[in-house]
């Protein structure tokens, strides 16, 4: 499945140079229209862009690209969850690139951090009873 997605992706200042866009769309064949672009006084750099390609290309870049540090934000998608549905069995946990969900010790349920997600959506197909949802 083809998807098209709109990201703010934020550069910290050591990363500024780094060609980490090109390696994105080069590696995993993505095509990118940049929407904006911009550098702060601080010399961080933000970067809104509408990528589009396979979907599993896509969540693999996503990953690729928080491994390389740069924070990334979802602008056409939100994902929430189900309370009610949610068993907290665990399994977003390892999956999430983004480490948007964490498990309470104490109560031993799973909180999701919705401002952490980048709307990658591994765990929507990874949820068993499927209490993750995209909103467009
Ligand atoms: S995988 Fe689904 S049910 Fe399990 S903890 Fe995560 S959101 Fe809850
Ligand atoms: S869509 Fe799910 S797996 Fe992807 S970043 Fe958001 S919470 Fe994490």
């Amino acid at each position: 499945m083809v998807v098209s997605k709109k990201i703010v992706i934020h550069f910290p200042k050591r990363l500024a140079d780094q060609p980490i866009i090109s390696r994105l769309v080069k590696q995993f064949d993505l095509e990118f229209n940049i929407l904006k672009a911009s550098i702060t006084p601080a010399e961080e750099g933000l970067l809104v862009l509408e990528l589009t390609g396979k979907q599993s290309e896509y969540e693999k870049g996503m990953q690729f690209l928080l491994k390389t540090g740069v924070e990334i934000q979802s602008l056409s998608q939100d994902v929430t969850r189900n309370e009610e549905r949610c068993t907290s069995c665990g399994a977003c946990i390892t999956i999430c690139p983004a480490n948007a969900f964490v498990l309470d010790r104490k109560s031993r349920l799973v909180k999701f951090d919705n401002e952490k997600c980048v709307a990658c959506g591994l765990c929507i197909k990874s949820c068993p009873p499927r209490a993750m949802e995209v909103h467009f």
